[in-house]
């Protein structure tokens, strides 16, 4: 029977919700037809409900007041009762067979997607200090659903799960082991995100796929993951989604002594330590003007400027070092916001990195073509729009086997 799987991605400040027909066979390749996608954006600040159909036509672009949506709890509550709507039943088509969630954090022992019952959803909950900001948004959909829907089967698809194969090199911090085994080791964000590039790699440019591969996922988070045969070998990010290359918010990796000389010198505690670094660095502190890189790219300001160059710079110096890991690449792709649309930036930073043999064909690069690499032979430039709520749907399927 054709039934629907929900994909649910609740961040931060939005939630992102997709609808799927479950057509097609399981596998790599496996074609889910999308039914319905939709975003609230906003939540606390200025709401917005977007929703569009499957072929991409916006149907509702709502702005909702500020108190119908003060938290992710309450825009969770506007998109439930949305998709149980008869306006969402008629265009999804067929009824909601299962729900699959982004989870940020699966811990040590998750390394996979995993259907939710009460001694997963304990679990999941139990991590929530290893990601006091998103754990608790991404739990919000999955209690309301259980609520609401108790028959319904759920899954959390963790963005960690990818990197679980880290060697134990890779996965250590240099501190004592007691800290390692009580959970303080290196587990890498994006997962979800590098699992579809994986995936769509073996479709797309198959003998690259099994090789050496530097996926650069450039949001509003971002982080590099170094693959080995659609496998993740090592990430940028690590113990949190602070660690790693500069970002919108977040400075990436810092000097510890940083954030003693904050606490010291500046009187910082936890709190104002983590709305710092989680939103008060990265482009927008350096820049002092936004976060955004089309903000910064239209401005003459010299600290925006300096802000791009050094976000060049830093994701340079990072593809170097996973290079080493990998002892050379056979391809660097992009993805996300920035590595999808800032085709200037790609240019910059695959410049910066010519040394590996990369190149970049400026036409290919703005007409957003999937190979952009000049030389027909060498280590390949790509760029693979990222579809992270169609492999939360894909694992949903897989582990339901519907
Ligand atoms: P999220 O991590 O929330 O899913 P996205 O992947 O959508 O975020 O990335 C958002 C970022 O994409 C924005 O902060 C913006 O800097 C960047 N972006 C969007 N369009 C462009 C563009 N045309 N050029 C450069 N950057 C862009």
């Amino acid at each position: 029977m054709n039934r629907v799987i929900l994909a649910i991605n609740a961040g931060s400040s939005s939630i992102k919700f997709q609808a799927f027909a479950t057509e097609g066979v399981v596998g790599a390749g496996d074609n889910l037809e999308r039914r319905v996608s939709g975003l609230l954006e906003g939540i606390g600040s200025q709401p917005r409900l977007l929703i569009k159909d499957g072929a991409g036509a916006t149907l509702r672009n709502d702005n909702l007041s500020q108190a119908a949506a003060p938290s992710v709890e309450a825009g969770e509550g506007i998109v439930g009762d949305w998709l149980q709507s008869d306006d969402a039943a008629r265009l999804i088509g067929g009824p909601i067979g299962a729900i699959g969630h982004r989870v940020v954090h699966g811990g040590a022992d998750f390394s996979a997607a995993a259907q939710i019952d009460d001694a997963v959803l304990a679990r999941i909950t139990a991590l929530t200090h290893l990601a006091p900001l998103h754990q608790p948004k991404n739990l919000a959909p999955i209690l309301a659903w259980r609520q609401r829907r108790p028959d319904l089967p759920q899954i959390a698809c963790f963005d960690t799960a990818f990197h679980r194969g880290h060697a134990e090199v890779a996965e250590r911090f240099a501190i004592p082991e007691a800290l390692y085994l009580e959970g303080v080791r290196r587990y890498g964000f994006h997962g979800i995100s590098y699992e579809f590039i994986a995936e769509k790699l073996t479709e797309v440019a198959p003998a690259i796929a099994r090789g050496r591969v530097i996926v650069a996922h450039l949001g509003n988070g971002c982080s590099l993951c170094a693959m080995q045969d659609g496998r993740s070998v090592d990430s940028t990010m690590s113990f949190t989604a602070l660690d790693g290359i500069p970002m919108g918010t977040r400075p990436g990796a810092i000097d510890p002594g940083v954030v003693l000389y904050l606490m010291r010198e500046k009187g910082m505690d936890a709190a104002a330590l983590e709305k710092f670094l989680y939103h008060q660095c990265g482009l927008k502190g350096m820049s002092g003007i936004s976060n955004d890189v089309r903000v910064l790219e239209a401005s003459t300001e010299p600290q925006a400027r300096l802000a791009l160059d050094h976000f060049v710079y830093r994701i340079a110096k990072e593809i170097g070092a996973l290079a080493a890991v990998l002892q050379g690449i056979d391809a660097l792709v992009f993805t996300a916001g920035i590595g999808e649309n800032g085709a200037d930036l790609r240019a910059r930073i695959v410049a910066a990195s010519s040394w590996l043999g990369l190149s970049l064909d400026a036409d290919a690069n703005a007409a957003r073509r999937t190979d952009l690499s000049k030389s027909a032979t060498g280590p390949r430039v790509l760029m693979i729009p990222t579809d992270e709520e169609l492999m939360i749907a894909r694992h949903t399927r897989r582990v339901l086997a519907l």
